[in-house]
């Protein structure tokens, strides 16, 4: 894919919903591979303390390599644990490993816990168009220090019953966070996964979800589709392991859909049309 326009700065996203099981870590990935296959350079910070992201990216985890833990507590530059992914251009990743784990609790006694991703990926020096942290499936320390980092929460929503149950203690968290530790951060992104059109549920909860939120609801839903859930056991992501497959095309066209809604572009475009 080309012609795809690169943000003027890094986009930092947030993929964030304390309800696991919902696509975060399958969307983080296969959102980032999609990106990076329509030319931008994207980094993945895995920090889910099962490493399902690393997992999924083919990208070595196991307890003694340098990971975000070493980054979150023992202050490792980022630049020290990244690691190219195998078999996509210009896709790469901080890994996690069980370590993780403890880093909840260990945090809490650091001087600026809240902000040691912010800062670690503020020293980061090479250039990319876009950070994906997947988080955790809770709202703690971890979490916070993503929305500290980033600038745009993406809220991969499943469509099932009760879907929408548990955003609001998110959406908190994001105006918290917002209020006292990070002016920028705004929820910008919403994605609806393992959609299934045959169903009415499908289609009620889709809609229940746009007059909700609106336009920050992406225009593609995110099939279910068992290539999507089969291709992490080979470390890939389906846009490898199966490139025109549904759930490929559909995650393509969601980072198409995000690539030209960069807030920067759009201000740049509203500047203009007020220009003229
Ligand atoms: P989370 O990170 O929110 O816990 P995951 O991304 O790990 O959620 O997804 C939960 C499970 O659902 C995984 O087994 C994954 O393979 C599967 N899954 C996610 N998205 C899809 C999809 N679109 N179609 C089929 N299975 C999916
Ligand atoms: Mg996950």
């Amino acid at each position: 894919g080309e012609g795809l326009p690169r943000p003027a700065q890094t986009r930092i996203m947030v993929v964030a919903n304390q309800k696991g099981g919902v696509g975060k870590t399958t969307t983080t990935v296969n959102l980032a591979a999609s990106l990076a296959l329509h030319g931008a350079r994207v980094l993945v910070v895995d920090l889910d303390p099962q490493g399902n992201a690393s997992t999924a990216l083919g990208v070595d985890h196991h307890s003694e390599v340098p990971s975000i833990y070493d980054v979150l507590v023992e202050s490792k530059p980022l630049s020290e644990v990244v690691q190219p992914v195998p078999d996509v251009e210009g896709l790469f990743c901080a890994p996690a490993t069980i370590d993780l784990a403890g880093a909840e609790i260990e945090l809490v006694s650091l001087v600026a816990r809240e902000s040691r991703l912010q800062r670690a990926i503020e020293a980061y020096e090479q250039p990319l168009d876009y950070i994906l942290i997947d988080c955790p499936p809770s709202l703690g320390l971890l979490t916070v220090n993503a929305l500290v980092a980033g600038a745009e929460v993406l809220i991969p929503i499943q469509c099932e019953y009760y879907a929408l149950e548990g955003l609001g203690q998110l959406l908190r968290n994001v105006e918290l966070v917002r209020g006292h530790l990070n002016t920028q951060l705004h929820v910008s992104t919403i994605i609806l996964t393992m959609y299934d059109g045959r169903t009415r549920l499908a289609s009620q909860v889709a809609e229940e979800v746009r007059s909700h939120f609106g336009r920050e609801v992406l225009r593609t839903n995110i099939p279910r589709s068992v290539r999507i859930s089969e291709a992490p056991s080979y470390g890939q992501t389906v846009l490898t392991y199966d490139p025109g497959s549904s759930g490929s095309l559909s995650y393509l066209e969601a980072a198409r859909e995000i690539a030209l809604r960069d807030p920067h572009v759009e201000q740049a475009q509203q500047a203009q049309h007020e220009r003229q």
